[in-house]
Parts: C-alpha cells; sequence; structure tokens
C-alpha cells in the first residue's frame, strides 16, 4: 500500500500485488496523481484500474483524465456512477426566458452570424469536425456492488457499505491471493457500523478515518452548518471514534495502522496519533501494531509485506 494523499483536499493509494496494481480514489488532478506516483516510486504505466469509493471531489478529481491517458479501467457502483457523472454534465433545465434567448441565438446562427462548429472545423481545414469533449468518458466502466467480491488480477476485493453522505459510498477489504495478505481502506465515514467492524476483522494493513479532533471542530472556523454535517452519521470519523473502534473492536493484528483523512482545520496529527496509541497501548507489542499517519502534501513511504 501506497497513500499518495489523504486528506479532505484529495485522497489516492496505491494497492499491489505481485503483478496487478490498483489505484483507489483520484482525488488530485491527473498531472499531481502522475507526479507523486512518480515520487513513490510507483510507475503509473502499469496501473491496472482505478476503483471509486464515492463520487466527493476529493476521491475524484483527477478521474477521468488519468483513466482516459492510461487508457484502464473504473470500478465504481452503479450509483457512484450515476452521480459523479450528474455532478460533471451542465444542467439541462432552464428558465423559459433563457430558453427563448438560446433559440433566438441558435436562430441568428442558422442565419449564418454565428459559425457552426463544423464549419469552423472545415474553415482551418481539419478533417474531423471539432467534437466537444465528454468530461465523462471513460475508456471502461465496471460496475461493483457492496457486499459482493470481484477480483483484478491478482487481487479479491471486497467493497463494502460505510454510513456517509454520497449516493453509495464504500469502503475495500484487498487480499493478495497468493500471499494471503489483507489490506483494508475505510475513510469517510460518520460511525463504524457492525458492517465495517465486520469487514476490518484480520486485516494486516488498516487506513483508517481519524478526521478531527472535536474540541477543534467546535471551536473551529466551520459555519454551523459543514460542523454539523461533519459530525453526523454520515459525515467523517473523529479520532475519538476511530481510538473507541481501536480500543474495542480491532483485534489488535495489524502489521500497520495508517491514520488518514486528517483535517487540516480541525485535527493535528499529535492528537489523531496520540488518541490511537493510547487506544491500542495495551496491545503494541508481539506484532507490531506500527502507526502511522498519512497526510495531504507528500506521499507516505510504501508499506510492503
Ligand atoms: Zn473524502
Ligand atoms: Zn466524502
Amino acid at each position: 500500500m501506497t497513500v499518495l494523499a489523504s486528506g479532505s483536499k484529495g485522497n489516492a493509494t496505491v494497492i499491489a500485488a505481485g503483478e496487478t496494481r490498483l489505484l483507489i480514489d483520484a482525488g488530485l488532478s491527473c498531472r499531481e496523481l502522475l507526479r507523486r506516483m512518480a515520487a513513490a516510486g510507483e510507475d503509473a504505466e502499469s496501473l491496472d484500474a482505478i476503483l471509486i469509493t464515492h463520487e466527493h471531489v476529493d476521491h475524484v478529481a483527477g478521474l477521468a483524465v488519468l483513466a482516459r491517458r492510461l487508457r484502464i479501467p473504473v470500478f465504481l457502483t452503479e450509483p457512484t456512477h450515476r452521480a459523479w457523472a450528474r455532478a460533471l454534465t451542465p444542467k439541462t433545465t432552464m428558465s423559459y426566458a433563457k430558453w427563448l434567448e438560446l433559440r433566438q441565438q441558435e436562430k441568428a446562427g442558422e442565419e449564418g452570424a454565428v459559425l457552426t462548429m463544423e464549419a469552423v472545423a472545415e474553415e482551418e481545414g481539419v478533417d474531423e469536425p471539432v467534437v466537444k469533449a465528454d468530461p465523462t468518458a471513460l475508456p471502461a466502466v465496471e460496475y461493483f456492488r457492496a457486499g459482493h467480491r470481484f477480483c483484478i488480477g491478482e487481487i479479491d476485493i471486497d467493497p463494502f457499505t460505510i454510513p456517509h453522505d454520497a449516493a453509495d459510498p464504500c469502503g475495500f477489504v484487498f487480499h493478495a491471493r497468493t500471499e494471503s495478505i489483507r489490506m483494508a481502506i475505510a475513510t469517510d465515514l460518520g460511525y463504524i457500523p457492525p458492517n465495517v467492524k465486520q469487514a476490518l476483522r484480520d486485516v494486516d494493513v488498516l487506513l483508517l478515518e481519524s478526521n478531527h479532533d472535536l474540541e477543534m471542530l467546535k471551536d473551529g472556523p466551520y459555519p454551523w452548518s459543514v460542523k454539523q454535517r461533519v459530525l453526523s452519521r454520515v459525515g467523517h470519523l473523529s479520532n475519538a471514534a476511530a481510538a473507541e473502534f481501536l480500543e474495542r473492536d480491532y483485534d489488535g493484528g495489524a502489521h500497520t495502522i495508517v491514520l488518514g483523512h486528517l483535517s487540516e482545520q480541525n485535527n493535528l496529527p499529535e492528537l489523531a496519533r496520540l488518541a490511537a496509541e493510547q487506544a491500542i497501548a495495551g496491545r503494541m507489542s508481539l506484532l507490531g501494531n506500527r502507526l502511522l499517519l498519512a497526510c495531504q502534501e507528500t506521499p507516505l513511504e510504501p508499506i510492503c509485506l
């Protein structure tokens, strides 16, 4: 696992096993994703697919451009795909006044006042008419459903539903079949319901959200409505909620725990680390339980098992 970026300004993680290499979320520009992969020693050209957890911009910002550039398929749920496409498609409803105005412009165009795209292409001697690029075009789309395992190359993937204010948000458990190593990603969730606790059992590497410190969020600069959203059951996990999971429900078996999606406004790395360390203090000895913090600006060193 290589965390390229984690936080409210962009998320992306590479998961690789054997010859299979997957990018989970593409929440930075295509250029920045390529730059970070290079910096982390990951070969972007060898990516096999992009998987998307949900359609929020910090998870999809560079999706279409990167997928088209690398010509690789995108795996996501159908509701996530629809919500993503809708967000990128200009609104088709308009007021009557606007419609009339457009009709009049079109008429003027018909009378030769405005050049059509085809006419421009012809004049410039371009063979193909200029086609307006579709921002939602992807080389290939594959749908998965939460609770249903699918596989890509040497990796089995178990997507699980997470409580978050998106169309159909998912976390993932990745299973390197030949190595029997499991890695999980669970960020962007308002709380940890039983299905997520179940999914996170017996993993070797866990990327877990530790989004905000409750006091910092309450006293911080966000407007009241945003604070309510973050704190809600479909918002983000606090340091305290992540720690509560680590203390009560986590089985203690992970080689490495990565705390991620830390808020830059409402958290401090030291606070997130302290909360998690206190929570797993009793069990840090035997199996390692190395604790890392993912950050927004620079990739983490690859975690190799
Ligand atoms: Zn997010
Ligand atoms: Zn989100």
